[in-house]
């Protein structure tokens, strides 16, 4: 059997993407690798074609036992012998295990690092052929991350008590420098093939949008994706349970993740999420890592995140099939102080000295500048992030929310002066900082009662932005917002000059806004992924009759749909419409083994379909 064989005839797909067949032959080679691939990237394929090809078992480290059960099950599907060994098993159970490895039942084990270090588990282990052992989410080995697991440094030693030294394949998604050297030091890697695939994600369309008020928002997004699957990321477990409350009470399927809530219930909304009976989760950044639910057709963050790479590794969790997928972005200033707060109170990490949580926390706040520049620019948010990585693109995507978007340079220098001014003196006057609508209304000239009753109608900055349209001056007020010329309290609201005013008011700075149109009325929105999906779709109704099928299977099989088959393969299906064995076999995604199982199935309903249309 060649690697080309097992692709095919276990996976159903006919090419390598970029970066599996290197990492392949040098496991094939016996040469130590280092994958870094992004998300939906295709790690998993790297060490599971050469388990099907090396003598004895392949090991896989997996960090999260919750999804071990769904992986095992979703390679037991496409006909490879596997299994897990995990506390969630009973004790006669993981015995079990234990003795069917002996006997050779099994190509691909997953274990949680802390299994390593059970004795029973390490006999097994020296009794039978160790050929690989695939750590996968290494980046969970370095403290710099975010997702340190002390479990993960015992993988070493564990090495070392095997008979024969395995070849050891690390994956990851997280790349920067110091954690990739983390990797190959503390895992003792032996020369390690280094693989870094590029990071775009082409079928991914990335947005940020700054709406007035964000729920409203959120439900006008979800509202044009109902029937599919997405995560809302929170800042906090209060948020979490707010939007998700609302979510529920709006008749939205949606469940939450966050680490306050008991395991028991975690679980159960991970499942609810993960069998799309629950299709929208709603989570902190505690919800995600190794969830390789296919069909994530969108990620959309309530909150701005802490750095371009959590953003980065948050939002890829959508279209990891390679469907089109959107990663919406909300954004409010408020956002920039609730994130300082959070980074201002870290938990502490005992193994760090003094100084180097210090500069852990400077880094933080780095890395929370270029997030908030994210938010800000206007470039191609595409291009933002490959410049984030260091890779080279084009200076325009043409499938992101600020490339379709004709935004317009103006200078505001004069009306900033304005502004800022009118913050000033309104507080000088009252004794107090007024909100920014205030603001607005008072440089509009409004004859509000509050205003008259006050006398900030005899402000000097009264009525000086009259010519101007109320939406451009609350426009111009956030902007200065986001600028960071004006600072607003988080709790009653009120606007204050910062530094950055002084130099606008007194100094030679201009300031030079982007706009997006002001809306036109009656005029279309842009297209988002999703809808280019439906309207470029093979065909919608034979797809929503491929997704009924697949739900019942998945049902009877007790499995999540996308084990079954992703939405990718669906898609191909209703495009290709095979009426025949060989030509299902031809579907991307369906490997013998699915084919005698589901060929009968899906062949029916594609055939009553194409009689019911001819
Ligand atoms: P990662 O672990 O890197 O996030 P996965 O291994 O889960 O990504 O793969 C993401 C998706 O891509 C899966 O649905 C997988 O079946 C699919 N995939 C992987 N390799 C290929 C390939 N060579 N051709 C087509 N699809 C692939």
């Amino acid at each position: 059997m060649s690697k080309y064989t097992v692709l095919r005839d276990y996976f159903g797909y006919t090419a390598f993407r970029e970066g599996q067949e290197k990492l392949i032959d040098g496991i094939l080679g016996y040469s130590d690798v280092l994958g870094i691939m992004p998300t939906g990237g295709g790690k998993s394929i790297c060490y599971q074609v050469p388990a099907m090809l090396l003598p004895g078992i392949t090991l896989v480290i997996s960090p999260l036992i919750s999804l071990m059960k769904d992986q095992v099950m979703g390679l037991k599907t496409a006909g490879i012998p596997a299994a897990y060994l995990n506390s969630s098993l009973s004790a006669a159970q993981q015995h079990r295990v234990c003795q069917n490895i002996l006997a050779g039942a099994y190509k691909i084990v997953y274990v949680a690092p802390e299994r390593l270090e059970n004795f029973e588990f390490l006999n097994v282990c020296r009794e039978v052929t160790v050929s690989l052992v695939a750590v996968d989410e290494a980046h969970c080995i370095s403290q710099w991350g975010q997702d340190f697991r002390p479990g993960y440094l015992k993988i070493a030693d564990f090495l070392e008590e095997l008979p024969r030294r395995p070849v050891v394949a690390a994956f990851t998604a997280t790349a920067t420098d110091v954690v990739r050297q983390d990797i190959v030091r503390l895992l003792r890697l032996w020369e390690p093939l280094q693989v870094i695939t590029g990071f775009d994600r082409p079928n991914l369309r990335y947005e940020v949008r700054i709406p007035k008020s964000k729920m409203p928002e959120l439900i006008s997004i979800l509202s044009t994706r109902k029937n599919k699957s997405g995560i809302i990321y929170c800042m906090t477990r209060g948020n979490v349970e707010k939007v998700c409350e609302k979510l529920q009470a709006e008749g939205f399927p949606a469940t939450r993740y966050h680490a306050g809530l008991s395991d028991e219930e975690r679980r159960e909304n991970q499942e609810d999420f993960l069998y799309d009976r629950s299709p929208i989760m709603v989570a902190t950044n505690a919800f995600g890592m190794g969830i390789d639910k296919s069909n994530v057709a969108y990620v959309i963050h309530y909150n701005m995140p802490l750095s371009v790479e959590a953003y980065y590794q948050e939002a890829g969790r959508a279209g990891r099939d390679g469907s089109p997928a959107d990663c919406i972005l909300l954004y409010a200033p408020s956002d920039l102080y609730k994130a300082k707060d959070l980074l201002s109170h870290p938990s502490e990490n005992h193994l760090l000295s003094e100084a180097e949580q210090e500069e852990n926390l400077r880094r933080n706040y780095r890395r929370l500048d270029e997030m908030l520049d994210y938010c800000r620019t206007t470039d191609c948010l595409r291009g933002y992030i490959l410049d984030y990585f260091g890779q080279p693109h084009a200076e325009r995507c043409d499938h992101c929310g600020n490339c379709e978007t004709n935004y317009t340079s103006t200078d505001i220098t004069v009306e900033a002066k304005k502004i800022l001014s009118c913050v000033k003196r309104a507080e000088d006057h009252l004794g107090y900082p007024v909100g920014k609508a205030l603001i607005g209304r008072i440089l509009l000239g409004s004859r509000d009662k509050r205003i008259i009753e006050t006398g900030l109608d005899k402000l000097t900055t009264y009525s000086l932005l009259q010519d101007q349209s109320r939406a451009r001056v609350s426009e111009m007020i956030d902007y200065l917002e986001m600028l960071g010329a004006i600072s607003v309290d988080g709790n009653h609201g009120g606007a204050t000059l910062t530094p950055i005013a002084r130099e606008i008011l007194f100094g030679e700075q201009k300031v030079i806004a982007t706009f997006k149109p002001l809306p036109e009325k009656g005029k279309k929105k842009k297209q988002s992924a999703e809808s280019k999906e439906s309207a470029g779709a093979s065909d919608e109704a034979l797809y929503e009759l491929l997704r009924n099928l697949r739900m019942q299977l998945a049902k009877e099989e007790g499995v999540p749909a996308y084990v079954i088959f992703s939405n990718q393969t669906l898609s191909d299906m209703a495009a290709k419409k095979p009426r025949s064995l060989l030509e299902f076999l031809d579907v991307s995604g369906v490997g013998q083994i699915k084919a005698q199982k589901y060929s009968e199935a899906f062949l029916e309903v594609i055939e009553a379909y194409l009689n019911s249309v001819e």
